[in-house]
């Protein structure tokens, strides 16, 4: 009895400590005394578990003694909104609302279908609320939503960091590469990957609350929690997106597929991740879950607590924690800390210098955008790391690298190499418009990386050549495959 009420006490500090690291005030207004209810707005953070805007919304609603609204919608206005994210998304709200039903949170799901329909549900949610949260995450237009939101909302608006295992406001610059990161988050995972025991709101959502919750979003609420995959296949299909980026029928969205995914890898691949992960010839050998780290359906933080304790090979174990927590959080580092994160100009001046002394070197091949998205190219790897791209919505990493790198080589600038590797990457990939897009195109282009010699286009940018891929991978099989 003592030891649970310390270990609580203990607990609990962390929450609030970890919560002063993740927390961001987007608007600096007053609380609405008289709000009727805390308000959570789910942007990215599609899960219930290990969900720190929702601790923080929990501990706030049962301090004032007030309800929690959970609210989640989605726009058909979002950048490359598509039938592939859509479908994604909404097989993930589903698990949501299951979940939500089996904790007694209230969760609602919001679906605009066209332009044209209601697009006033939050500010309308927002304005009977004491205090709103939502998610912090830097990019695909989540945090200028928020903040076009935040400026209109009277009362104050926090977001909250459950995307990085490390809070990010521990690091108060963009830190300069791996090697400077590494550390610093090594000295701080033990604590931050420290399970946290969630208790579900003290005060219950009351018929009153419901009636006028109802009437504030009048009917744009979806059954989510019973709909089949045909009904959200039918729902979807009615959507103003872009159908022609198809959903992926192989990959299930949601926290269940997201856990299955983990379990899979923990039982079957972990052990050999070292040896195994540059292998893009075999599908099982890394662990497929970036899609579902993207729409937060699995938790950075559970993933890690996960693979230690499985307690595998030490070169697996180090290898897979460095991935998803060194490279995926440098790349949160730098786009939430770099102004215009997805412009050569915010490139360090040694990369920017060596692209101008280069930018006028000839180029042997010139590949326009509608070529590339066919994948119509001279070159059969980069074709089938593509054509892998647009059928299933993610590239292995390996020919991942090649695919970015390669397109330097066949546009006339850096800047168009640069939009069409963002374009392609983001309408195709489910883990795309994510901030490791941004890492992962920009470390195509040097950063994070030092001056490699002094080579035709490259300059002094890092070489990579599908010619000496067979060298890492078998790519006879992966272009058979692909
Ligand atoms: C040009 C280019 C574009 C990229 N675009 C994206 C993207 O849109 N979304 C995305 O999540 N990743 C992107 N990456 C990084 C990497 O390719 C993917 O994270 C990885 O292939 C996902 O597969 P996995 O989940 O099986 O990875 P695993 O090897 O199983 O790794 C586990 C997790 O660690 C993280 N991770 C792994 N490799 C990297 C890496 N190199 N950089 C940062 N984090 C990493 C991911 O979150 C990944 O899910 C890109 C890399 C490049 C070179």
């Amino acid at each position: 009895m003592i030891a649970s009420a310390t270990q609580h006490a203990l607990s609990s500090d962390h929450v609030r400590d970890q919560l002063v690291a993740r927390t961001v005030d987007c608007n600096g207004k007053r609380y609405h005394a008289d709000g009727q209810y805390v308000l959570y707005w789910m942007q990215t953070t599609h899960r219930l578990d290990d969900n720190w805007a929702l601790r923080a919304a929990i501990r706030t609603a049962d301090r004032i003694n007030r309800p929690l609204i959970i609210h989640q919608g989605l726009d058909p206005t979002y950048p490359y909104a598509s039938a592939r994210h859509h479908t994604f998304i909404l097989q993930g709200a589903r698990d949501t609302a299951r979940d939500a039903i089996a904790r007694g949170l209230f969760y609602q799901f919001v679906l605009r279908r066209a332009r044209d329909d209601d697009r006033r549900v939050l500010d309308r949610l927002a304005s009977r609320a004491y205090l709103v949260f939502t998610d912090l995450f830097p990019t695909a237009g989540v945090h200028e939503r928020t903040m076009r939101f935040a400026q209109r909302a009277s009362c104050r608006v926090l977001a909250i960091d459950s995307v990085c295992t490390v809070p990010s406001g521990t690091f108060e610059r963009a830190e300069y590469a791996a090697r400077t990161i590494r550390p610093k988050i090594a000295a701080l995972l033990a604590n931050a990957i420290e399970p946290v025991d969630d208790v579900p709101p003290q005060c219950g959502v009351s018929d009153a609350v419901r009636a006028m919750v109802h009437e504030l979003t009048q009917s744009a609420v979806l059954p989510i929690a019973t709909m089949t995959n045909d009904d959200i296949t039918r729902e979807v299909s009615r959507c103003a997106i872009d159908h022609d980026v198809r959903a992926v029928p192989d990959v299930a969205g949601g926290s269940v597929a997201a856990q299955s995914q983990l379990a899979r890898f923990l039982q079957h691949t972990l052990s050999e991740y070292a040896t195994r992960r540059n292998e893009a010839s075999d599908p099982f050998g890394t662990s497929n879950l970036s899609a579902y780290l993207h729409y937060g359906q699995i938790s950075s933080a559970q993933i890690v607590r996960d693979v230690l304790a499985a307690r595998v090979s030490t070169d697996s174990e180090t290898a897979f924690v460095n991935q998803v927590t060194t490279w995926r959080e440098l790349s949160f580092n730098w786009c939430l800390r770099t102004p215009h994160f997805d412009t050569i100009e915010a490139l360090p001046a040694w990369i920017q210098r060596t692209m101008a002394e280069h930018v006028n070197d000839p180029r042997e091949w010139h590949y326009d955008r509608d070529t590339l998205e066919r994948g119509d190219t001279h070159d059969v790897l980069w074709n089938a790391a593509q054509r892998q791209l647009v059928s299933s919505g993610l590239v292995h990493n390996y020919p991942r690298m090649l695919w970015g790198k390669t397109v330097l080589l066949w546009t006339s600038t850096y800047h168009e190499a640069l939009s069409n590797l963002l374009y392609l990457n983001d309408k195709y990939a489910l883990d795309g418009r994510d901030a490791n897009s941004v890492g992962g195109i920009m470390w195509c282009l040097g950063l994070w990386d030092r001056p490699w010699g002094n080579k035709p286009i490259w300059g002094g940018i890092r070489p990579m050549v599908t010619s000496r891929a067979k060298m890492k991978f078998d790519v006879a099989a992966y272009i058979a495959q692909n």
